[in-house]
């Protein structure tokens, strides 16, 4: 049977999910990626790793759904690039308060944001609490995060790696490697901020405001010059488990 909650007949829906029901709604965005990705990167993550992730959990029992994923989304730091088909802050927020009214029209009381691109994190956020109040939903973000390369596992983006970079790379050519043209990578690692303790991208006590440009030509953020399918491979079967166990304990938090 289809885990893909829009292939379903609207009665069918309503009569198969119940209160525990978890539906899972990826968000993707088409944006540039440097020369070496698609503008549909963080698209074809959030679709291929939450369909895996979907199916997996399935299997070990879960009732999780899944929703066809958000294309356009808050891509105002790539704005300046060709080809980033972005939405404003606000046609987003109420494009996920919408599709959260419509999820809470349905049985299940559970939403959960699968999300492939970073500039949507801290909006998502937002809308987590404002789903939960205005709708009653149970709500969770899980992240399509990887981690950047340290020097051992490719090199060393000394913490960047955040678009473009050695993992996200390397799990595009694993998912789809005819899109992927690494002769045309290079390393675009801001060397000039990384040394900075407290104003960082995330994770800093000290948050700035930028766009991709503000760091390089490329608007790439991270070294993708040595990615490759055998570690994104690596990357997309870790991605998966743990995605099913943060879902598993979705599935048991707030009971
Ligand atoms: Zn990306």
């Amino acid at each position: 049977m289809t885990r893909e909650l829009h292939e379903l007949a609207g009665p069918s829906l309503a009569s198969t999910l119940t209160a525990d029901s978890i539906i899972v709604l990826p968000t993707g965005s088409i944006e540039h990626h440097g020369p070496h990705l698609p503008l549909a990167t963080d698209l074809i993550l959030a679709d291929l790793m939450s369909s895996k992730i979907v199916d997996a959990a399935v299997a070990t029992g879960l009732d999780v759904w899944r929703l066809a994923p958000l294309a356009y989304t808050k891509s105002d730091e790539h704005h300046w690039a060709p080809g980033t088909m972005w939405v404003s802050w606000d046609t987003l927020m109420r494009t996920l308060v919408d599709l959260g009214r419509s999820v809470a029209n349905t049985p299940a009381r559970t939403l959960v944001f699968y999300n492939g691109h970073g500039g949507n994190t801290a909006l998502l956020m937002v809308a987590l609490r404002e789903l939960h109040i205005q709708f009653g939903l149970r709500t969770f973000l899980m992240n399509a995060g990887m981690p950047a390369g340290d020097g051992v596992n490719g090199p060393d983006e000394r913490g960047f790696g955040i678009h473009g970079g050695h993992g996200e790379t390397s799990m595009v050519m694993a998912l789809r490697p005819e899109l992927v043209n690494l002769s045309l990578a290079s390393r675009a690692v801001p060397d000039q901020i990384a040394d900075f303790e407290h104003v960082k991208f995330n994770g800093g006590s000290v948050a700035f405001g930028w766009q991709s440009d503000d760091f390089g030509p490329s608007g790439v953020i991270g070294d993708p010059t040595e990615a490759s399918a055998a570690w994104g491979l690596h990357l997309v079967a870790a991605s998966t488990a743990q995605g099913v166990a943060e879902l598993a304990e979705i599935a048991r938090f707030n009971k």
